[in-house]
């Protein structure tokens, strides 16, 4: 029998990325899965492809997230599963960090997160694991990400503290923490091709395991946190980066 029968789950950007990947293993473990996006037309073409339901709803409008719930209510009626997913990277160096960028990318990376659990809450199953898509970058100094990292490490943060006061309701909660995967979101930077190549290079050569990790590496972490296999775990965060937070001083 498939580990994640009769449970639905629900993955906010499921429709590029690790979202993606990881609403293709939920599904094929067993899950009947909800994916969500900003965009209709990518949400529709990902959910047709992946043969899942699909919901229009952006995480930074907290209209669209009550929505979104009373949706999953009506058709679904109860959630065990939701991968809180959708999330942006917009890099500025310090000093030139604007409001709007701030507001935006704190709006959809932990607002829009932290309000997907709580709006989601009162149709959580009892035994329901919440898993939240953080980064390494909540624990590195890296160049051009403290707004980024500032919202990874506050997501966080609310993980910990979640996981305290909802584990009376059997619900966990946990971060994954990954390196650098190859997804889109690199190319909605704005960076110039070359520089991206450039980052990319530099960055794998720093990597102990010398590769970026897949969407699919991602996943298959997300299949397990969602799975009762991972039913004494809750609170915790997993980094998943070829061992780069542990090495960061390596040379070759
Ligand atoms: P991606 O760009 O392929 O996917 C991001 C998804 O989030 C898309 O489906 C997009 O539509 C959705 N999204 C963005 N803003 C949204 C909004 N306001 N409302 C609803 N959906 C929204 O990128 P990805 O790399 O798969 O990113 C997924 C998550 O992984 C993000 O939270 C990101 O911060 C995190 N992450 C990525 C990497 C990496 O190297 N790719 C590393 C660490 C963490």
């Amino acid at each position: 029998m498939s580990k994640l029968n009769g449970k639905v789950a629900v993955v906010t950007g499921g429709n590029s990325g690790i979202g993606y990947a990881s609403a293709q293993e939920l599904k094929a473990n067993g899950a009947n899965v909800i994916i969500t996006g900003r965009s209709a037309e990518k949400v529709d073409n990902a959910a047709k492809e992946l043969g899942v339901k699909g919901i229009v709803a952006d995480v930074s409008d907290l209209a669209a997230i009550d929505s979104l719930v009373a949706q999953v209510k009506e058709e679904f009626g109860k959630l065990d599963i939701l991968f809180v997913n959708a999330g942006i990277f917009q890099p500025a160096p310090v000093g030139q960090i604007s409001e709007e960028m701030f507001d935006h990318q704190m709006g959809i990376n932990f607002k829009g997160a932290l309000f997907t659990t709580e709006k989601f809450l009162p149709i959580l199953n009892e035994g329901a694991s919440i898993i939240n898509l953080s980064s390494v970058n909540a624990y590195t100094g890296m160049p051009n990400t403290a707004v980024y990292a500032a919202s990874k490490a506050a997501l966080n943060s609310y993980t910990r503290t979640a996981a305290t006061e909802l584990a009376p309701k059997k619900i966990r909660i946990n971060s994954v923490n990954p390196g650098p995967v190859y997804t889109p979101i690199f190319g909605k930077t704005g960076m110039p091709e070359e520089q991206l190549g450039g980052f990319a290079e530099a960055m794998q050569n720093r990597i102990p395991l010398k590769r970026f990790g897949q969407p699919e590496d991602i996943a298959k972490l997300v299949g397990f946190l969602a799975s009762d296999d991972a039913s004494f775990i809750t609170g915790s965060e997993y980094n998943i980066d070829g061992g780069i937070n542990v090495n960061p001083l390596l040379v070759d």
